[in-house]
């Protein structure tokens, strides 16, 4: 059975994205041969979009976050805007994603589970304040609130625990689902990968340019890029 013809039978379907649905959009994933782990680093990602390093070398964290990660010029691909126009048209639940970019929101979606949070909040860590991404762009250096604190991005750094109720909602999502999307992602992320575990429903769809761990698993497995995939499909 094809994705389109899954998809035409399907009540309850959800899609599950990590960093290569947005790759098309011009931002680097992680662990492709072209991926941010690949380049040469005196320290290596992990260790810098980590808590320990975000607190001990902040400056250093801001230069590499702000150069890599604050890709604020990126915009929707046919992947994001696809599963936006199935949400509006009914077809699909929503989006979990490992993404912090911001970009499903961009094209409409309504309903996103954002895992490791998103570069568009960021909040003082003395008073709570928030500031836009835009602002985290325009400072040099550190950036700093109004007041003196330190401001952080809302994204979850190595080390740090997801938001419970970003992960309730998106369990539950899966739960639901009867058939699931996974799209752009290693797998290799802990502890999102793992939700893979809670899903029930009929039909497990991987959509990937590389091979992973859970590609035995599936019931469709689609070997290409996941915004052609996508926005060849028309219900
Ligand atoms: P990853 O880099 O570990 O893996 C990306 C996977 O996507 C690879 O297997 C690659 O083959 C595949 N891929 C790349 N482009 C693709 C395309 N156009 N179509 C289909 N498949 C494609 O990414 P991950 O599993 O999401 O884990 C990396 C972590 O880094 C995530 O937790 C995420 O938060 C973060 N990250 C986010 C962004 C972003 O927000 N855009 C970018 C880089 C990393």
């Amino acid at each position: 059975m094809t994705l389109k013809e899954m998809l035409q039978q399907s009540r309850r379907a959800l899609f599950f994205g990590g960093a290569g649905v947005s790759t098309e959009s011009g931002i680097p994933d992680f662990r492709s041969q072209d991926g941010l782990y690949s380049q040469k680093y005196d320290v290596p990602p992990e260790t810098i979009l980590s808590r320990e390093y975000f607190y001990r070398h902040t400056g250093e964290f801001y230069r590499f976050y702000r150069e890599k990660m604050l890709a604020l010029w990126a915009k929707p691909n046919a992947a994001h805007k696809k599963l936006a126009a199935w949400e509006q048209a009914g077809i699909l639940q929503g989006v979990i994603t490992q993404n912090i970019d911001g970009l499903h929101q961009a094209a409409g979606s309504k309903t996103v589970f954002e895992l490791h949070g998103s570069v568009h909040r960021n909040y003082c860590l003395k008073c709570g304040r928030r500031y836009s991404a835009e602002q985290i762009l325009e400072q040099e250096g550190v950036p700093h609130c109004t007041c003196g604190g330190l401001i952080k991005p809302d994204v979850v750094l190595y080390g740090e625990p997801l938001d419970e109720e970003t992960v309730g909602g998106a369990v539950a999502a899966i739960r639901r689902a009867d058939l699931l999307i996974v799209a752009g992602t290693s797998l290799t992320v802990y502890p999102a990968a793992g939700f893979l575990s809670y899903f029930r429903g009929e039909r497990l769809v991987l959509i990937n340019r590389d091979e992973t761990a859970f590609d035995a698993q599936c019931d469709l497995v689609i070997r290409g890029k996941v915004g052609e995939v996508l926005g060849d499909i028309d219900l």
